[in-house]
């Protein structure tokens, strides 16, 4: 697809979450000057990353990851000698929940359907979800119901998936925010890291 094609693409995508009326976190985004967080980086990205929620810094900038776990997650890409620029980061609900509250089975349910249009558009060769919230979503949505494990147990390991596009390597990844005052997670986190580089 040709990249003013995605972008028109993903255009229409912002503009139908900035309409989305029915979201239940609509009023509380208005009422507050907050703005959606679509996503951000290359629309030829390999990796995509794919988190939960905005967060307050967040939903003021329209930016992902740009507070505590954003420090995070760029000290890992750091890691791995990859830029924010190089990859997609997004998230599977793209409004903030009432005071960072985990997001609801609805809400996931409502905005799913975005997510998977931008893994359309973009088409990457490895999808890595961070957290349980979008894992658990990504790996039913990728006939991985059966291999759902707690994140524990599967972070880190690898699945390969046919999809619409091509074969696709699916990576659940620990939450950046398991790692902020967490040094054990940071160095597993980091080796997982490791992982994407070797796939994509
Ligand atoms: N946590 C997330 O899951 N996503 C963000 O964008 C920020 C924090």
């Amino acid at each position: 697809m040709l990249k003013s094609k995605k972008l028109a693409n993903l255009q229409k995508i912002e503009q139908d979450i900035l309409n989305l009326k029915k979201s239940p976190l609509y009023t509380y985004r208005t009422k507050n000057n907050y703005v959606p967080v679509i996503g951000e980086g290359s629309l030829d990205a390999d990796i995509v990353f794919i988190g939960e929620a905005p967060g307050k810094n967040e939903a003021i900038s329209g930016k992902p990851f740009c507070g505590a776990s954003g420090k995070v997650l760029n000290q890992l890409l750091e890691h791995i000698s990859v830029t924010r620029e190089d990859v997609y980061i997004t998230n599977i609900v793209k409004d903030r929940p009432q005071d960072n509250r985990d997001p609801s089975r609805e809400e996931i349910n409502l905005y799913a359907p975005f997510l998977i249009q931008q893994l359309e558009i973009i088409q990457p060769k490895v999808i890595a979800t961070l957290g349980r919230f979008s894992m658990e979503f990504i790996m039913r949505h990728l006939g991985l119901t059966e291999h759902v494990e707690s994140i524990s147990k599967i972070h880190g390991k690898k699945f390969s998936v046919q999809t619409s596009w091509v074969k696709v390597i699916f990576v659940p990844l620990y939450h950046p925010a398991v790692a902020v005052y967490n040094r054990k997670r940071l160095d597993e986190l980091k080796e997982d890291f490791k992982k994407l580089i070797a796939i994509s």
